[in-house]
């Protein structure tokens, strides 16, 4: 066994320069420590707990909430306008009408020199109800759908599902509801045909051997007990909704009630190497966001301010009154200016926008061996090779995406280097095969330098999406060696 410098001197030339000028992605299961490695597993356990108790966009933000008040922050709306300024080490935060998130740690140097945000969003494609769903046919009962975001239809059937929602009564009472969660809980499906009558389904195109007016949830099937009433098995589940809830049928028509793949989350692989479940994108990121802020709360008061932004309706373009197009961030923004700022101005929460720095905490398509054909290796995001940089996104040259800018880009790479965290590219896929998009442009718009970055997944958009611990532990450490140092 030689040592080290034996090993140097027996490299060849080209050897040596092949290390020295190469981009060599290394695989982060093989220079983790045993101490990292602890934590990786902890910080994964951590993360399915919190995966299974916040399925829709409203659970994922009331368990953000609750860990931020127990960390100390303080929601604004609280404060008021009046009374002293946010001095350094302040906690704050914003809950946007329950669905999105803004907080912040207030730094020590003027909002105007910009702040360091890390954003991310909490929705996740699934299948909504319509506004007049319950309907009887053939002695069923199903509940009529729309889904939310891209979905592959037919992925969504045969598979158990839950029910989540939110509905305020005719009376004005509001109420959640959560079924099919709970092991001894019923729960829901959409069916599919049985192969040996699919002779004709078969036939068909993926795209159109199930259609997306098809997803109707099978929610009951026993008649109410009186051959005099007019569809008995709906009347009987409306029976059920209104003992336990109070509900009538037309409360439905405002509820958002979402069903969403019941059950836990998992480890995945004998060597419990990676995790599996619904909902990754882009809860994964968001998880290892909010933590990053929690991790530097306690911190003595960073220089500049911390910002963590998490957002809903990113899967159906972030639009809305809750969604990153809307001005909630702004609006967060000025606050903070009006609060820490001696004249607050216009022009100064523009310039603290423009000056600030920001990572768009988003999933990438992890490199997946199966389908080849539709991904470039040399510039796919890998498994085990920790955090993705996505310089750009958008979809047949580049269109309807964001670019960071190469100044930036190279802030964050040497950071990350500086700070040992193993960081690897991510481009979606290969060119004209498809494309995505992220919060990022709705930032950048601001002036906000921003730059997408997060954890590979596969199956992206199904309702059991996949990820590697090592990438989401890793991830987590990178987005504080960002908020701390950008
Ligand atoms: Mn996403
Ligand atoms: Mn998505």
């Amino acid at each position: 066994m030689g040592s080290s410098r034996d090993k140097e001197d027996a490299k060849t030339e080209g050897q040596r320069l092949s290390e020295e000028l190469f981009f060599d992605i290394k695989n982060c299961w093989d220079t983790v420590s045993p101490e990292e490695l602890g934590e990786t597993r902890e910080f994964a356990e951590g993360y399915k707990d919190f995966l299974d108790k916040g399925k829709t966009e409203r659970e994922f933000t009331g368990l953000c909430v609750d860990m931020l008040k127990q960390k100390g922050f303080v929601e604004v709306e609280s404060l008021g306008d009046g009374g002293g300024k946010l001095r350094a080490g302040a906690k704050v935060y914003q809950n946007i009408k329950g669905k999105s998130l803004v907080c912040a740690v207030i730094g020590g140097r003027p909002l105007e020199e910009g702040m360091n945000i890390v954003g991310a969003h909490v929705d996740s494609p699934r299948i909504d109800l319509k506004t007049n769903p319950l309907y009887e046919d053939s002695g069923f009962a199903f509940f009529d759908t729309h889904y939310y975001g891209g979905i592959k239809y037919y992925q969504w059937t045969t598979i158990p599902l839950a029910m989540h929602g939110t509905v305020v009564r005719k009376d004005g009472e509001k109420f959640r509801i959560c079924v099919g969660e709970d092991p001894g809980d019923p729960v829901f499906t959409v069916t599919d045909l049985l192969p040996h009558l699919a002779r004709d389904q078969m036939q068909k195109k993926a795209s159109e051997f199930f259609d997306g007016e098809d997803l109707n949830i099978l929610a009951g099937s026993e008649p109410f007990r009186d051959e005099k009433a007019k569809e008995r098995v709906k009347l009987k589940l409306m029976g059920l909704l209104h003992e336990k809830y109070g509900m009538v049928e037309e409360d439905f028509s405002g509820a958002e009630i979402e069903f969403v793949p019941a059950g836990k989350t998992r480890d995945v692989g004998l060597d419990r190497s990676m995790v599996g479940g619904y909902g990754h994108d882009d809860r994964c990121c968001a998880y290892a966001a909010i933590r990053s802020i929690l991790a530097l709360a306690d911190s003595p008061p960073p220089e500049k301010t911390l910002v963590c932004l998490l957002t809903d309706k990113e899967e159906i373009g972030s639009v809305g009154n809750t969604g990153i197009q809307s001005r909630f961030f702004e609006n967060f923004t000025a606050y903070l200016c009006s609060r820490t700022l001696d004249h607050y101005s216009d022009i100064k929460l523009r310039r603290c926008l423009a000056s600030s720095f920001m990572l768009s905490a988003d999933v990438s398509a992890a490199y997946d061996p199966n389908y080849d054909s539709v991904y470039d290796k040399k510039t796919s995001s890998w498994f085990g090779k920790g955090m993705v940089l996505t310089k750009y996104t958008g979809r047949g040259g580049k269109y309807g995406g964001s670019e960071a800018n190469a100044e930036f880009c190279q802030k964050v790479q040497a950071l990350l280097n500086k700070n040992k965290i193993r960081w690897q590219f991510g481009d979606i896929g290969r060119v004209d095969k498809g494309g995505g998009g992220t919060i990022a442009l709705f930032v950048a718009k601001l002036g906000v330098e921003v730059l997408d970055c997060g954890v590979p997944v596969l199956s992206m958009h199904s309702p059991f999406e996949v990820i590697s611990k090592i990438d989401l532990y890793t991830t987590y450490k990178g987005y504080i060696a960002f908020l701390r140092e950008a």
